[in-house]
Parts: structure tokens; sequence; C-alpha cells
């Protein structure tokens, strides 16, 4: 057994609990508690700390993340002399050898000058260069790059397009250049999810919804074997349901054919729906819109036709299996509701759900509260977002965008990181959430969808477990809830927000037993 004692739990008067066998057994006062335990259990004095339920992230890509953690970020990059920097001192001196680094995001960079291929040709040559951005749906590539991908001119696809002139490649283009490195073997994957797992459960993340099937890999078979063997063999530190990313209904009906479908799996791995990419980023203005950009002529793209779209949808539904979209312009939100239209039932039992619900209007927020969708927001990408959405969106759409509060209050939500695309600072999104307030720029956003601090604290614990659906087993401190727990060094719900920022996890519990202290 474990006692935790002298600890602030949260909503909980008592300040002890006893856990066995992964499970909070009792809640009750540290003196009860410690009359109930030998020399030969584990004794945890938090001394006054702040305990919480283990947060919950309903959205990530592990493997990505682990592979970003272990190539060069340019996450804290501030300018384009940053960039420079970061490459010349990690440049391979194996010419063959593709470089490629994470994480530019050109909006916070003197005059939003983002890299180029002049830019990257500059720095070498010889040497291809990749340099993904941080939405990760757009690279710039170096001269060298493009010729090892067989590109010589400017070329448009059906959902994507590289400018020869810029190096800029966006969406579903990025293939071509990507498929330049080689193929992560299983060891590799292994290695990039025990680094994410370690990166998550620093912040005191306990639980993910992560989407790993085609981001490193051209099919899902290496993927999903490596999160059954870690699982079968005990290395998991953290829950994972696998959001099951698919482009072609081929790849999804072999996997069907294999026996998966949403729920199969155990209390560590479990599948669960099926994940659609319908557009792109705003950052990458490939968010597909119905009136163009303001400061542009475009609109966005969309990635799938909808016919297409219909066909993996309505396969995956045969097996109930739901689907959830990622759709972050109001036109990708519109092709999402059609096709959702045919497959949803009353009430959405099989959880159909909108990944980042971020551009939209009045009348598809009232149809996703009416058909009840799952929405996976990420208040994480205020910091970014809150000038982007000032300069780029029309003003008659600011203030049904990212309606956080409003979406939490009327259908299921939950809050996440999309890590590797934010690092998944689960303090960061709270105080974001309850301020709407950029700590790049100070821009705010419509501060009626303030989220309260409780609101907050929910979206990333117990309206996580509700998306997972396990929200009668994780989530909360309660008898006969899953031990997963975190502990913080001051209690968020009674200092100022601005103290949120520099609040610290000192202890992450995973089934009870200590998978990260400080
Ligand atoms: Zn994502």
């Amino acid at each position: 057994m474990k006692a935790i004692i002298h600890a602030n739990i949260y909503k909980k008067d008592e300040d002890a609990l006893l856990i066995d066998d992964c499970i909070i057994q009792e809640i009750a006062s540290s003196e009860n508690i410690l009359k109930k335990i030998t020399n030969e259990d584990e004794l945890i004095d938090l001394k006054g700390a702040f305990l919480l339920p283990g947060f919950i992230d309903s959205h990530i890509h592990m493997l990505s993340l682990g592979y970003t953690l272990s190539i060069v970020s340019l996450k804290y990059c501030q300018s384009l002399d940053d960039i420079k920097k970061a490459i010349v001192e990690h440049l391979p001196k194996n010419k063959e050898e593709l470089f490629v680094a994470r994480g530019y995001n050109e909006v916070s960079y003197p005059y939003h000058k983002g890299p180029t291929k002049a830019f990257l040709d500059d720095i070498s040559k010889d040497i291809p260069i990749v340099l993904i951005r941080a939405c990760g749906h757009i690279l710039v590539a170096n001269t060298k790059a493009l010729e090892l991908a067989g590109i010589t001119e400017s070329v448009a696809y059906e959902n994507g397009r590289i400018d020869y002139e810029t190096g800029i490649v966006e969406e579903k283009a990025m293939d071509i250049i990507l498929s330049l490195r080689k193929e992560p073997t299983k060891m590799e994957l292994k290695h990039y999810l025990s680094l994410a797992m370690k990166e998550l459960n620093k912040h005191g993340i306990t639980s993910v919804c992560s989407d790993d099937f085609v981001s490193l890999t051209k099919d899902y078979t290496n993927p999903l074997d490596v999160f059954l063997q870690e699982s079968y063999q005990g290395n998991l530190t953290l829950h994972i349901e696998e959001q099951c990313e698919f482009n072609e209904a081929e790849d999804l009906a072999n996997f069907l054919d294999d026996g998966y479908t949403t729920g199969v799996g155990d209390d560590n791995f479990e599948i669960g729906p099926l994940k659609v990419i319908l557009d792109g980023s705003l950052g990458g203005y490939t968010a597909a819109l119905t009136k163009p950009y303001l400061n542009s002529e475009t609109k966005g793209t969309l990635l799938y036709d909808t016919e297409d779209l219909k066909e993996i949808i309505h396969l995956a539904n045969t097996y109930n299996m739901p689907t959830i979209a990622h759709a972050i312009g109001d036109k990708a939100v519109d092709q999402a509701l059609e096709v959702f239209k045919e497959e949803v039932l009353e009430n959405n039992p099989l959880g159909y759900g909108l990944v980042h619900t971020q551009i939209l209007r009045k009348d598809q927020i009232d149809k996703i509260i009416e058909m009840k969708l799952d929405c996976y927001f990420q208040s994480l990408f205020i910091d970014s977002d809150a000038s982007v959405l000032k300069e780029r969106i029309a003003p008659e759409l600011q203030d049904t965008s990212y309606p956080y509060k409003t979406l939490l209050e009327n259908t299921r939500c939950a809050n996440g990181s999309d890590a590797p695309v934010e690092i998944p600072d689960v303090l960061k999104g709270i105080y974001l959430a309850v301020t709407r307030k950029s700590t790049i720029t100070g821009i705010e956003m419509n501060q009626n969808e303030c989220l309260t601090i409780d609101e907050a604290i929910s979206s990333y614990t117990d309206r996580g477990a509700e998306m997972m659906s396990h929200s009668d087993s994780r989530g909360k401190i309660e008898v006969g809830y899953e031990a997963d727990l975190v502990v913080l060094d001051s209690d968020i719900t009674t200092c100022p927000f601005e103290d949120i920022l520099k609040t610290k996890v000192i202890m992450t519990i995973v089934h009870g037993e200590e998978v990260y202290g400080r």
C-alpha cells in the first residue's frame, strides 16, 4: 500500500489518500490514514502541496513529439538569426544526410518573416536542409533538398503545393520532401515513444489521446506493434488511446480486417476513433475558409474530396468506429458536418467529434451542440493565434471562434496541446483558457469565452476522462478511481492567474507509481 499525507487535495476537505493495487482505496485525514499503514508501506508526505487528478491531454501526436525531441528544435527561436545559429550548430558533417529541424513560427518574428529557400541556401548549398513549421502543415527546403526530391519547378497538387522560388511546401506535398528521410525502425519508434512519455509525465500528464499511425511511417503496422509491445511489457508510463489516422479507405479496411476497432485494447493502450485531417493550419493560410483570409486571396485548402471522405467514414461506422475530424477553418467544419449528419445517431453515442474547433460560425456552433459532437480544443493555441485571428479572419467571425466556454457548457469537450505543435504545458494551457490573453503579444480573444479556473482544470481532467470513456475510473480523486495524480508546488485555484505560469509540477503518479519527480 501507499499513503499520501498532508496534501492540499483539490475539492476535498480531507488531506490524505490510501492507494492499493493502483486504485485510490480511501480518502481521509492524515491522522486516520497513518493508522492504516505499516512499516512495509510507502509513505509520501506532501507537506501541504496541491494534489490534483492527473492531467489528460485529449489530442497529441506522441511519436512525432518524441521525434521532434530527438531532432533540433526551433521552438524557442525568436528571429531568423536564432534559426541560423541553431542550424549551423547542428549541421551534419556528412553531406548526404538530410538535416531536419522543426518548430519555427514566423508569427512572433520581426516583420513576421519566416525562413525561405534563399535563407537556407545561404547556410548550405551542399547539405539538404528541411525546416518543418511548428504547425506541421508547412515546411521550407533548400535547393539541395528540392533537387534530391526531383523538384525543379513549382508544382500544385490536389491537396498541397510546392513553391520552387521560396522553397515553401504545403500539406500533402510535404511527403515528397519528407520521404527523403529514411523510415524509422521499430527501435527508433520505441525511443521516440519513451522520449514523449518522459516529456508528458514532466508536465503532469497521465493519460493521452494520441494520433500516430501515419506521421512518421507509411502505414499503421509498425507504430501499432510498438504500442502493443510496450503496453504488453508494462513499459507505458501513461494511458494511451490511439486516434487512428488513415488517409486511404483501403488501409483502414486492412486494419479493421485484422480485428481492430474502437475499444479494442486494455487499460494501458486502447484503440480510439478514426482520425481524418480535413484542412491545414491558420498560421500557414491552409485552413479552409468559406471567405478568403483578410490579407490574402487564398481561402486555404480542403484535403478531402467529399465523396472519398464519406466512403472512409462510412466504412469505419460499419465497425462502430466513430470519426474525429481535424477541421480548423469553417469550410472544413461544413464538410465534416455534412458527412457526419449521415452517420451520427441521436446524442452521438459513438463519439464523433471535431478536433481544434477554431474558426466557427454561429450556425455551426448550434449544429455541433444539437448533434452533441465531441470537441477537442487546444487553449494553448491562443498564444500564437490571438494575433493571427485579428489579422487574418473576418470581424464577424471573431466572436464565435475558439468558443471554448460555449462548447464546454453545451457538449462534450476536452483540452489538449496537439504536441508537438505546442509544448504539452498544461499549466500554460490552463492560464490561457482562463485569460484568453497571448503571453507573446498580449492580444486578447473574446473575453466572454474565458473559462473559470475550475472549468479549465476540468477541461484537462474529468472532461478528458469523459472523452476517453473512462469517466468512472479516471479524471477525479475519488475512492475506486485509478491513482493517477499530479502534485503542484502551489494552489492554482487561489493564486492570481499570472502565478499559474510560475507554478511547477513536482510529482506525477500513474497507477499509484511515481513516474516523475523533481
Ligand atoms: Zn494534431
